[in-house]
């Protein structure tokens, strides 16, 4: 199938208050530029180099999530233009966001990311060191940076019973981190071989590559 087929039959799975972030990792700009004309706005990349590459190559409509690991070296290359940041895991990333969105007169929208998985290899806060995160003082004084929700990855596995429980899991973090800060509005769960059950138990943000774009070629 084509990107385009690809996509239009994903987007009718979707509900409409369900964002759709196309993963465009390592695929050329051609396979973004159809998904463009398919009508797709919102692209995901894991690389900053790569991302900022793309930015500059495509239409400027486009909003750019960094789904992937940030290191704090790089965020200023993403800062003038970067949309959302789903990989928060630390509050010295935070404070470096912050002050690149400063130099560039914006607030960076960002999501907290949450380890849910039973891999040690994943990235994100527990829920301890989330709730803490969030009364710390220097948290708090960030003016550049506004916390939007919560992004989480499952457990790569075919037990979907484990990948959903853990889904439940996290959409408990956002419902209480609801009760705490304002304008939380996103939860970025599920990709393509997920994003059903994510969607099920309350994302509001799928991340979805292979499932559009076909499968990655890493070598
Ligand atoms: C690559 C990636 C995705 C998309 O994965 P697919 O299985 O290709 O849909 C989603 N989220 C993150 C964080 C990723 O790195």
């Amino acid at each position: 199938m084509s990107i385009t087929a690809n996509l239009k039959s994903i987007q009718t799975t979707i509900p409409e208050n369900v964002t759709l972030v196309a993963v465009s990792k390592t695929k050329p700009i051609s396979d973004l530029e159809e998904a463009y004309y398919a009508g797709q706005r919102v692209f995901g990349e894991n690389k900053i180099q790569e991302m900022t590459q793309k930015w500059e190559e495509m239409p400027k409509d486009i909003q750019w999530h960094m789904i992937g690991h940030v290191q704090r070296n790089k965020v200023k290359y993403m800062a003038a233009y970067v949309s959302l940041i789903h990989g928060v895991d630390s509050l010295k990333l935070l404070k470096e966001i912050n002050k690149q969105a400063k130099k560039k007169k914006r607030i960076i929208s960002c999501l907290l990311q949450v380890h849910i998985a039973e891999e040690e290899s994943k990235f994100g806060f527990d829920e301890t060191e989330l709730f803490d995160l969030i009364k710390n003082p220097e948290f708090l004084q960030l003016e550049n940076v506004q916390i939007k929700g919560l992004m989480g990855m499952a457990t790569f596995t075919k037990d979907m019973n484990q990948v959903r429980k853990e889904f439940i899991s996290l959409k408990k973090q956002y419902d209480r981190l609801k009760t705490v800060l304002e304008g939380i509005e996103i939860l970025s769960m599920g990709m393509s071989g997920d994003y059903k059950i994510a969607i099920e138990e309350g994302s509001t943000m799928v991340r979805i590559g292979s499932s559009i774009f076909g499968a990655r070629n890493y070598s």
